[in-house]
């Protein structure tokens, strides 16, 4: 597979909202910023500064680090990595001794009851455990903004089963350009894209084919 091809490991959070959002996003190039958007996009430039990264104690913190899975077929970046000494875990270039990763996303808002930052998380520790060929990681954390707390997330075989399969299923979609259609439900009241997906004209199947009729059949 074509690394340009490799698919957003974030992208699984939309997918896991609403699959057309993630299509709109990711496939057609749509995006639309709200108030939502515009604070996690600056909480997470204050997350990665890329002047960051210190050791306390028997741990090592770095930030943005980029992340893939040849496996997966998928690229991304984690806010933050902890490594903490372990003798079981593996050598880092420039250190002494032995560490074990672990994975911490920052979240804007407070935790949500869909899995859907449990999933991204648990891709990041994935692409982590294929990148440095470490022991599997057993649990990582997700940081939320409104509550500034920690959250452990257990990476089950569950959770690890299901980043798969959704992976596969993105996968599907994006070789067939497929947008799937509007399907109401009340996530589309929190959406970005309400606005563009215009989940009211459900024979809309693509922005561009929408465009494309407003306009009289020119795009
Ligand atoms: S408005 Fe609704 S159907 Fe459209 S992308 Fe958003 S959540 Fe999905």
């Amino acid at each position: 597979m074509d690394a340009d091809d490799y698919l957003q490991i974030s992208g699984i959070q939309h997918f896991s909202f609403c699959r057309r959002q993630w299509a709109l996003i990711h496939i057609e190039q749509a995006w639309s910023e709200n108030l939502r958007t515009v604070e996690g996009r600056l909480m997470h430039e204050r997350a990665h500064d890329p002047f960051f990264r210190e050791k306390r104690g028997n741990t090592i913190i770095t930030r943005e680090m980029p992340v893939f899975s040849n496996t997966l077929g998928v690229s991304g970046q984690c806010d933050i990595v902890e490594f903490h000494a372990n003798p079981n875990g593996v050598a880092l270039h420039g250190r002494e001794g032995l560490w074990q990763p672990c994975p911490i996303e920052y979240k804007r808002g407070s935790p949500k009851v869909n899995d859907a930052d449990r999933l991204q998380l648990c891709a990041q520790a994935l692409c982590l455990e294929e990148m440095l060929l470490c022991p599997e990681i057993e649990t990582a954390y997700l940081y939320y903004g409104e509550t500034r707390r920690r959250e452990a997330v257990a990476l089950t075989e569950e959770l690890r089963g299901a980043v798969r399969e959704s992976f596969a299923e993105m996968r599907g979609y994006y070789e067939r350009r497929y947008t799937p259609r509007v399907k109401m439900t009340k996530s589309c009241n929190a959406c970005s894209l309400k606005d563009i997906c215009l989940p009211r004209l459900p024979k809309a199947t693509s922005v561009r084919e929408y465009i494309s009729g407003a306009m009289g059949g020119s795009e």
